[in-house]
Order: structure tokens, then C-alpha cells, then sequence
């Protein structure tokens, strides 16, 4: 890894950018030794607030931010960079229907791949957060010529540690002695949040998932339903966690996942447990540094391969429909 990099933040206006870009700045993301060039993109509409949000960034006199830099402009915005966090997208409306939802969003992911494309660096690594964000990710990676497609990846480590913080509740352990967890599927209330592998301090998670009332009637809907639970509580929907996830993502993608643990990643997938090629899929999966590598190898209970296969026949229909529509 070079001592400098460039981060480009899509969405930056937006609440989860405005949570994201100072950790960055602070070197949260990268590691303290990496020099940070800043790059914000929005809406012709928004950049005025992301210039506000630039102003604020400046005011912190970051020792690590190189530059900081404010477009409307995906290709100006891509050009050169290194990470690339893909936050903003279109929220359904009231009465968007979700064909609607997908074309809107297939148009923005298509226009953003093919800048990233044309303009990153060779090195490019992509997080898409903006929701439906695996389908986001298909969307973008399919219009990257160039681009390998495991360089394209969608965010579930929020639902990964909202996993961990759960399993932490019921039963009393710190998040530090929690490992193994794995998010399934797509990033929506179908996925499958699994504790078979996990460890809990000197427990094992299947001895855990024994209480299956807890497991399948508090754990797995608490986890998938908590942006919900969220949005009811504050008024408005997760922000903070969202961001922290995202810095979470590419800092182990970046500098890799610790000896021993394994985090979720939405990839594109090879096959791996039966999920079709080349859907963006969350899986347990390593980094050292490099690329990600998806943990093969685990057994697949009956209760946990009718849930991945829910998520993912979920996760074949978003295809379908952004292939209907000619961004795919
Ligand atoms: P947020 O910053 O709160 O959220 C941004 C996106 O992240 C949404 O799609 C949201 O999905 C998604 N998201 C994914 N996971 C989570 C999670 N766990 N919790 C909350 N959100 C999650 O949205 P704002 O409306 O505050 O800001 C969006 C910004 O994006 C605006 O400034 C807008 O102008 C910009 N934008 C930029 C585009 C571009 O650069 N081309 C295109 C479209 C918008 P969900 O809506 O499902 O919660």
C-alpha cells in the first residue's frame, strides 16, 4: 500500500457521508501512516451542503488529509482513485414501486461503474452502500470493463456487528470475545444472520443457537429488522453504525481480517455454496491485504441453507429485473 491514497465518497452530502468523512479524515479507515486525498461527490443540488461538510472537514486540520476536493462530476470525481464508497443512491419513494427503485438506482450504478472504469486507479476497491446495495454493486462491477469483479463489493458488515452486538446481549460477552459470525444473502430483511460457527469466548455459537426459540425468534429478526427499529427510535434511519461499518469494511479489506476471525462481505460470487456466479452475495470471507477470499468449507444445517436459498432467490430476482432493464 502506497503512503498516500485517494478516497472518493459518493453521497457525500448525505447523513452517512457526513459520519464517514471525518473518521476518514482521521486516518479511522487507512491506518494512521496513510495520507489521505479526499474526494466528495453529489448531486448538482447537494454540492452546496457537501461544500458545508468540506468547510467542517477543513476546520478539523487533519494531519493526514492531503486534499479535499468537492464535484458533481463522477468521472472528475473518480479520477485516480484508490477507494471508492459508493453512499448515495435513491431512496424508494412513497408509491416507487421497486422496478422503479432498481431503474433509478440501475442508472446512477451503470453511469458509476463506467467512470470508475474509465478513470480509477488500477488498484481501484469499490464498497457500494447506497441501497439495494448488492444489486448496486452488480450493476457497477458489470459496467467496469477492466475491473476485476471481486473489486466490487456491497456493504453487510453493519448487519455483521449488529450480529455480534446481539450475541453479546444474550450472553453476556464483550464484542472482542465474539468471532465467526457470518451475514448470508442479500442486504435486506431476508438475510441470514448465522451463529453456528461462531465462538463466544470458549463457546462454541452452535451450543448457543441450541435456545431456538431465541435464536429464531429474537436473534435472527432482531438483527434483520434493527434499521427499523432504528428509524422508529431516532426518527431517522441509522447513520453513525453505518458509516463506522462501512470504515470497518475497508479497513480490514486494506490492511486484512484478524488471525483466526473472519468478517461478512457482499462479493461477487465464483459458486461458492451453490450461490449462481456472479451475484453479489454476503459471505464469511478474509482479507491480508489484498483480495477478499471467501471461507469455504462450512456445514450448512437445514435451517441455515433454506434461509441463504430465501436470500438468495431474493438477490436472483433483483438481477433479473436490473438485466430486464438493460443496466446488466
Ligand atoms: P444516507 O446517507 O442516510 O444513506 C445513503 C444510502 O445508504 C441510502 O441508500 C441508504 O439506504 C443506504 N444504507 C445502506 N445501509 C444503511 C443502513 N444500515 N442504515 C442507513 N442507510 C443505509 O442518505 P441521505 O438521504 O442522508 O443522503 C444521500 C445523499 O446521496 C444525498 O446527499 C443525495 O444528494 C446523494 N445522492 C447522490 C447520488 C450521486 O452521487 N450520484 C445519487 C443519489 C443520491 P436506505 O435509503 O434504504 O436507507
Amino acid at each position: 500500500m502506497s503512503d498516500t491514497m485517494t478516497v472518493t465518497v459518493t453521497g457525500a452530502a448525505g447523513n452517512i457521508g457526513y459520519a464517514a468523512l471525518f473518521r476518514i479524515a482521521a486516518g479511522d479507515m487507512l491506518g494512521e501512516g496513510i495520507r489521505v486525498k479526499l474526494r466528495l461527490l453529489d448531486l448538482p443540488g447537494a454540492v452546496r451542503a457537501a461544500e458545508g461538510t468540506a468547510m467542517e472537514i477543513e476546520d478539523g486540520a487533519f494531519a493526514l488529509l492531503d486534499s479535499l476536493d468537492v464535484y458533481d462530476d463522477a468521472r472528475a470525481a473518480f479520477d485516480g482513485t484508490d477507494i471508492a464508497l459508493l453512499i448515495g443512491s435513491r431512496p424508494r419513494s412513497k408509491g416507487m414501486e421497486r422496478a422503479d427503485l432498481l431503474s433509478a438506482n440501475g442508472a446512477i450504478f451503470q453511469e458509476q461503474g463506467r467512470a470508475i472504469a474509465d478513470v480509477a486507479s488500477d488498484r481501484v476497491r469499490v464498497l457500494v452502500v447506497g441501497n439495494p446495495a448488492n444489486t448496486n454493486a452488480l450493476v457497477a462491477a458489470e459496467n467496469a470493463p477492466g475491473v476485476p469483479g471481486e473489486r466490487f463489493t456491497a456493504l453487510t458488515r453493519l448487519d455483521h456487528n449488529r450480529a455480534i452486538a446481539q450475541l453479546g446481549k444474550h450472553t453476556g460477552a464483550a464484542a472482542r470475545d465474539i468471532s465467526r459470525v457470518t451475514i448470508w444473502g442479500n442486504h435486506s430483511a431476508t438475510q441470514y444472520p448465522d451463529i453456528f460457527h461462531a465462538r463466544v469466548g470458549d463457546r462454541a455459537g452452535a451450543d448457543i443457537a441450541q435456545d431456538r426459540d431465541w435464536l429464531e425468534n429474537d436473534f435472527v429478526p432482531t438483527v434483520a429488522r434493527r434499521g427499523t427499529a432504528i428509524i422508529e427510535a431516532r426518527g431517522s434511519s441509522s447513520a453513525a453504525s453505518a458509516a463506522n461499518a462501512a470504515i470497518d469494511h475497508v479497513h480490514d479489506w486494506v490492511l486484512g481480517t484478524p488471525d483466526g476471525d473472519w468478517t461478512s462481505v457482499a462479493l461477487r460470487s465464483h459458486g461458492e455454496y451453490g450461490v449462481p456466479e456472479g451475484l453479489v452475495c454476503s459471505f464469511p470471507a478474509t482479507s491480508d491485504g489484498g483480495d477478499w477470499k471467501v471461507v469455504e468449507g462450512l456445514d450448512l444445517g437445514e435451517f441455515a441453507r433454506a434461509r441463504i436459498d430465501a436470500s438468495v432467490a431474493e438477490l436472483v430476482a433483483e438481477r433479473d429485473a436490473v438485466r430486464e432493464l438493460g443496466f446488466a
